[in-house]
This record gives structure tokens, sequence and C-alpha cells, in this order.
């Protein structure tokens, strides 16, 4: 079942000015409910402005895209938000709230007209903080804290938002290897269990090929491949993309896409 559309999006960041800089043209693509997607391709090839699009952050200068088969200006936004979250590419610049605080805001579009809290949103922010192991950081401010800690933080936030699709920039940037791993497999388990839907930008190759099932190759503002991502994970297209050589195999002990850049031979 279709849940999120886009129908020949198109979008530059300066609208008013023909053919200045970049460019994402012409986009289509279907989200279905249940599926776990990554979106790979080298810095500046428009992964983050395609999230930010779907996210509704940014308007489309052409083409549509839709929510559940209706189009997303006829959504109001508070509605939209308790239905989709986004979990942003971690920036510095921050107000200085606590990471309880920021999980909390994951839940304002479901507080009431005065905007107060009750036990069941502060329930669920502990239960979030729980999940992605930085409960015991939630009276520290959100600058006081490593890169990876934050990110978990913006991660319980989304989660709070209870939605239906959830959309993470680049989650494992900062993360360590064991926080890299615990957070995909808390992603692939709310995937599998409560059938959420999960896109998610990364430019880690394993993670990509063991974690999703489906995974978009962009270039210059384009979807260049869109399948299976044991498809996608080639010799020939990571060559393609990234310019670098690479050996994939597929383990089937393990059920794992094994995957390694090596140096090219002169
Ligand atoms: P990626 O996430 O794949 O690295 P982005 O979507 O962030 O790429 O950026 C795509 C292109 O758009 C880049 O050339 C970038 O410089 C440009 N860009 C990104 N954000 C802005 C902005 N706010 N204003 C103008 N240009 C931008
Ligand atoms: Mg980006």
């Amino acid at each position: 079942m279709v849940l999120v559309e886009l129908n020949n999006v198109s979008f530059t960041y300066h609208s008013k000015v023909k053919n200045s800089g970049f460019a994402l043209e012409n986009i289509n693509l279907v989200i279905n409910r249940g599926d776990f997607i990554s979106i790979l391709g080298p810095n500046g090839c428009g992964k983050s402005t395609l999230l930010k699009l779907i996210a509704r952050l940014l308007t489309p200068v052409d083409g549509k895209l839709l929510f559940d088969n209706i189009e997303y200006d006829r959504i109001p936004l508070k509605k939209f938000t308790r239905r989709l979250a986004y979990v942003p590419q971690i920036t510095y610049s921050i107000y200085p709230f606590t990471v309880f605080e920021i999980v909390l805001m994951g839940r304002t579009p479901y507080l009431n007209l005065l905007g107060f809290e009750n036990k069941k949103d502060i329930d669920l922010v502990n239960e979030s903080l729980e999940k992605v192991g930085v409960y015991h950081l939630r009276d520290k401010g959100i600058n006081e804290i490593s890169g990876g800690e934050a990110q978990r933080a913006f991660i319980a936030r989304a989660l709070v938002q209870n939605p239906e699709i959830i959309l993470l920039d680049e989650p494992n940037a900062h993360l360590d290897i064991e926080h890299q791993v615990e957070i995909f497999n808390l992603l692939t388990t709310l995937n599998r269990n409560d059938n959420l839907t999960i896109v998610t930008v990364s430019h880690d190759l394993s993670l990509v090929g063991n974690y999703s099932q489906r995974a978009l190759l962009m270039k210059q503002g384009k979807i260049v491949l869109d399948d299976d991502k044991r498809s996608i994970l080639t010799t020939d297209n990571i060559r393609e993309i990234f310019k670098v050589d690479s050996v994939v195999r597929y383990d089937q002990d393990r059920e794992a896409i094994l995957i390694n850049i090596v140096p090219e031979r002169k």
C-alpha cells in the first residue's frame, strides 16, 4: 500500500532564477507502507534536499507530493507531524534545552490548545529515552553531550511523535559502531513489529546492505536507480556512483552482504 508518493517533483533553491545551481528534477518515487529504504549518493547530489521535500520542510517548484493519497498542502501541518517524523542531520547550533525537553518537543502535535503535556506524554518521553539508551542523560543540556548521544535523543524525539514513517538524515554519522548497530536494530524492530516505514540517508554501505530492503541511488539531483538493495549494491554501481573499487559478496550462512572497498590496482 502506497504511503507517500512523489509525482514529477522538481525543486531548486533559487526558484526565480532559472538554471542557477542545483536542481532536483522530475523525481518520481513511491514509498510503500512498511518499506525500509536507504538513500545513497555522493555529497551534494540532493539526498538531504529530497528528504526535506518528503518531510514538507521544503516546497517543490513543480509536481505533487501525496501522503496516503492526499496532497500535502491539503493536510494540516499538525496532523501531518503526527504521521511523519524527520530526524535532521545533527547540527551543533541548538538552543540549550535539556535532552528531556528536546524529546518532549516531539509531543507538540498531540498537545492541547494550551500546550500542556500530561502524564501520558511524559511517560512516552521516558519510554523513548530508554529505548534509544539516553535516559540517564535526560537532564543534561543537548549541547553538553556527545554528537552520537544527541543523535539518539533526536531519534527519541521522532519516536514520541508516534509516526507511521520516519525519515533520518545520516543517523549513523556521529555514532560509534555499537550504537550504529543498536539504532539500526531498533529501526529494524520498529519496521518489522510496528510496520513503521523508514527512509534513511546513509553513506555506510554495510549498514545499508544489511538493514534496509530497498535502496535509491542518487546522482546530480536525480534518482538513477531504485531497486532491491542487493541489485543496487554491486561493484559496478559502487564504482559508477562513488568512483571506488569494491568487492561485494553475499554470505549465505550469515545472511549478510559483505562489502569491502579495495585499493585500485594500477
Ligand atoms: P546531499 O545531502 O546529497 O549531500 P544536499 O541535498 O544537501 O546534498 O544539497 C544538494 C545541493 O544543494 C548542494 O549543491 C548544496 O550545496 C545545495 N544546497 C543545499 N542546501 C541549500 C540551501 N539552503 N540553499 C542553497 N543551496 C543549497
Ligand atoms: Mg546531506
